[in-house]
């Protein structure tokens, strides 16, 4: 299992959670931070230090937000991946008077 970052750390990234991590796999992008799923050891230390709550255990992310799962795992491909999913993502999502 891992842990994964959602929505709530798009343009916020304070970095709290970084700091705590022990194996050092969270992962900052344009946008957002990710967690390698690869090398999350599932220690939950991450979690209670997000200030807005964006973290989640892989089997608890909020329906939501599930696309999230796939762009942290997306750091598999590299860390521009990641910022290009986010960033589809919130073209996705932005109001159209936005866009
Ligand atoms: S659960 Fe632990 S190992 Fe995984 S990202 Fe959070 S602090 Fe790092
Ligand atoms: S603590 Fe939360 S908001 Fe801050 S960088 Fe980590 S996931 Fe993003």
């Amino acid at each position: 299992m891992t842990y994964v970052i959602a929505e709530p750390c798009i343009d916020t990234k304070d970095r709290s959670c970084v700091d705590v991590c022990p194996v050092d796999c969270i992962h900052e992008s344009d946008r957002m931070l990710v967690i390698d799923p690869e090398e999350c050891i599932d220690c939950g230390a991450c979690e209670p230090e997000c200030p807005v709550e964006a973290i989640f255990p892989e089997d608890a992310v909020p329906v939501k937000w599930e696309a999230f799962t796939k762009i942290n795992y997306a750091y598999a491909e590299g860390i521009e991946a990641v910022g290009k999913l986010v960033a589809t993502r919130i073209e996705a999502s932005a109001p159209e008077h936005l866009s």
